[in-house]
């Protein structure tokens, strides 16, 4: 089956063809208009897609070597998201999917990042729990041998990413903050400053970063702005280990819990290098198989959806006419 699929849920335009887990292409196109923001602002974002997609669409194919008759089915995030931004993809898949006469299948945005995993390890297979940590979401799933997925757990207030681009910014670096505080880390001293990690111990797979924050904010109130900048490395570096620690610790426990020999580390942090390293190294001690997806296939693009969707039934034409987006 070869699948046209397209990711427009946050401020990635996206396409990308797949076959059988393999992508043969997958455009990722970063909205650049948002920098002067400091954070994705939802209309500006709505009308890049519709300024972009169509030639992100066409590159997609281009470098799959594939045509429009290639393509066998289309695939789209339709949940969740931005709900203006979602709409774009949605009414372009329809469009494409229409005009061929080919079925349509709805993705689910963080089902996705899940299925990543199937993309850079093909030999994959359920059960396995999971753990998807982006921008907004930080959920851990049981995924069974039908591929359903069951909630393990999820955080009560901010998302791991969510904690990641706020911290950056209180230290005055840049958008996306994830990135910029890796970089920023990579010198520093992790010790240096014992920032809490929530909801550590016992049984209790949630997670919670908000105290983080509160506590990265009231420590560095209490500096003064040179001496902020002659720390930044061992704050960053001591802040990214504080996020680190309660995604590593939770998705170990779950996997105890679940008695599972199989992890997937997803989402956009997961392209984080202090993370990846930190769980490989656990995981080989327990004896554990870890799959986390390529940097690239981690934070958002277009070859997951299509991933996720070689695992469902699509809608034949024209049944998904009347199919909506939504923004949870
Ligand atoms: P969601 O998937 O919840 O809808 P999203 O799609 O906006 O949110 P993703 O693209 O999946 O999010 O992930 C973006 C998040 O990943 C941001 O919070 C960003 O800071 C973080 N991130 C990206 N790269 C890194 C990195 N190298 N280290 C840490 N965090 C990172
Ligand atoms: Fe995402």
């Amino acid at each position: 089956r070869t699948i046209l699929a397209i990711e427009t849920s946050c401020d990635d335009t996206c396409a990308a063809v797949v076959r059988d887990r393999r992508a043969l292409s997958n455009v990722i196109h970063t909205q650049q208009e948002h920098r002067r923001y400091g954070g994705v602002v939802p209309e500006v974002a709505s009308r890049a897609h519709l300024e972009r997609l169509d030639g992100v669409v066409r590159t997609a194919l281009r470098e799959a070597g594939a045509e429009l008759g290639d393509v066998d089915e289309v695939a789209v995030t339709v949940r969740p998201g931005l709900i203006g931004a979602l709409l774009v993809g949605v009414a372009a898949a329809k469009g494409i999917a229409c005009a061929r006469r080919l079925p349509l299948a709805p993705v689910n945005h963080l089902e996705g990042h899940v299925a990543a995993a199937y993309l850079e390890d093909p030999g994959l297979e359920p059960p396995f729990v999971a753990l998807v940590a982006s921008g907004g979401h930080t959920v851990l799933y049981a995924v069974g041998k039908d591929r359903g997925m069951s909630l393990l757990g999820q955080t009560l207030d901010d998302a791991a990413g969510e904690a990641l681009d706020k911290g950056a910014r209180m230290l005055g670096l840049g958008f996306p903050g994830g990135p910029a505080l890796q970089k920023a880390a990579a010198e520093g001293d992790d010790a240096r400053y014992d920032f809490p990690v929530a909801l550590r111990d016992g049984k209790n797979l949630n997670f919670s970063f908000s105290g983080l924050k509160t506590s990265l904010l009231y420590k560095i109130r209490g500096m003064s702005g040179e001496e902020v900048r002659a720390e930044l490395p061992h704050l960053a570096a001591s802040y990214q280990r504080a996020v680190v620690e309660a995604l590593v610790s939770k998705l170990l426990r779950a996997a105890e819990l679940r008695d599972a020999s199989t992890l997937v580390m997803a989402g956009g942090v997961a392209a984080n290098a202090v993370l990846r390293e930190r769980l490989h190294k656990e995981c080989k001690k327990r004896s554990l198989k870890l799959v986390i997806p390529s940097p690239r296939l981690c934070t958002d693009n277009a070859a997951m959806i299509g991933a996720a969707a070689l695992s469902a039934e699509p809608l034949p034409y024209p049944h998904y006419l009347s199919l909506n987006a939504r923004s949870v």
